[in-house]
């Protein structure tokens, strides 16, 4: 039986924790009450546990290719 998950909030702890919600073969349901993405968004910068979160999760490749600044663990 897959294990569904509401996730409120489409920031990035909710799509963090939706992702990793998926991976391990539940069913994440993302709940937003912004009626569309951010439009200007955020500068993007790693350190210390973020750097590493993002590793662990396999998507600092993606993330370093938009990143501004000095990208390295502390
Ligand atoms: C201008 C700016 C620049 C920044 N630059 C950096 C940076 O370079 N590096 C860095 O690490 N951090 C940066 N930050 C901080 C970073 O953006 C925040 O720490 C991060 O976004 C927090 O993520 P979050 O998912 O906890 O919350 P949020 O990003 O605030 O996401 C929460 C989401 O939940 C939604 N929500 C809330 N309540 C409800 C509800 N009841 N129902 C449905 N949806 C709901 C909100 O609309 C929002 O989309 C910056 C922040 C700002 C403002």
């Amino acid at each position: 039986m897959t294990r569904r998950a509401v996730v409120v909030g489409a920031g990035i702890a909710g799509l963090a924790a939706a992702l990793q919600l998926h991976r391990i073969g539940w069913e994440p349901v993302v709940i937003e009450r912004a009626p569309a993405r951010r439009s200007s968004g955020y500068v993007v910068a790693f350190f210390g546990r973020g750097y590493d979160a993002a590793e662990r999760m396999g998507i600092l490749p993606a993330l370093c290719e938009r990143h501004v600044g000095a990208a390295r663990p502390q």
